[in-house]
């Protein structure tokens, strides 16, 4: 079983991360090949499937090994949650706040620069931050 949850990870083409369930107990598979910044994301990712108890439909690869499927309304949630438990809401906009640069705030989280630019993008960090300096 080890050697077809290494062939999982490391193996398949195209492969990012998949919540497997091995006799019963949930497991994050991921490629080990990416980039650490791109691991990080993908676990974030399915542990956000997890928290959100997304069932999904399983895929029986055999009889101990299933994997989960999740349609498009799961993925936008655990893709909102994976990239918030990556570089949460606070956090960045104390970052920016303070003048670090997106490249620093990737650092600081072990994140990519798309995703930190994604993050200050969608929580409108930066026109937050200006409207703040304007108030005061
Ligand atoms: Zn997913």
């Amino acid at each position: 079983m080890r050697q077809q949850l290494r062939w999982i990870a490391n193996d398949t083409i195209e492969f990012s991360a998949i919540v497997a369930i091995v006799r019963g107990c949930k497991m994050i598979l991921y490629n080990a090949n990416n980039s650490p910044a791109r691991q990080q994301s993908d676990i974030m990712h399915e542990l956000a499937h997890i928290l959100c108890e997304h069932k999904g439909d399983c895929l029986q690869l055999n009889s101990d090994i299933s994997l989960r499927v999740h349609n498009a309304g799961h993925e936008q949630e655990a893709k909102w949650l994976g990239a918030a438990l990556q570089i949460p809401e606070q956090g960045i906009f104390e970052h920016v706040r303070a003048g670090r640069s997106s490249e620093e705030i990737a650092q600081i989280y072990g994140a990519s620069l798309p995703m930190v630019i994604y993050r200050r993008r969608i929580l409108a960090i930066d026109r937050r931050i200006s409207y703040l300096k304007q108030v005061r």
